[in-house]
């Protein structure tokens, strides 16, 4: 299925809409209903995971081992960071919670390519 062949094996993190549009490009008869559906069917299943990372900016990453997330404060583009790149001391130890899940969400600007 169009949908299943793009969300789960792309390297971004596209919203539903950027989903409907990529599916959209080879199968114009694919209903906007029908993306979300499927998305919401993959995340039930837990073969997506949902992400807000901006305000009212919902996206889908079908990479759904922890990892972390970079954010372009220009472009928006969201970049993996592999778990092993960051450490979070202490989060055993936070008083009063049971920690199911975390992820730290880094924002800032990329540096120019180094150049040789
Ligand atoms: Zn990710």
């Amino acid at each position: 299925m169009a949908i299943a062949a793009y969300v789960l094996t792309t390297e971004d993190h596209p919203t539903a809409d950027q989903v409907w549009n990529a599916v959209k490009a080879e199968f114009p008869m694919v209903s906007r209903a029908t993306v979300y559906n499927t998305l919401q069917t993959f995340r039930e299943h837990g073969l997506v995971q949902q992400l807000v990372l901006a305000e009212g900016s919902v996206v889908f990453d079908p990479k759904v081992e922890p990892h972390h997330h970079f954010v372009d404060d220009e472009t928006g583009a969201i970049l993996d960071i592999p778990w092993n790149q960051l450490r979070v001391g202490k989060v055993d130890e936070l008083e009063g919670v049971e920690v199911r899940d975390y992820m730290v969400v880094v924002r800032g600007r990329r540096k120019a390519a180094k150049r040789r």
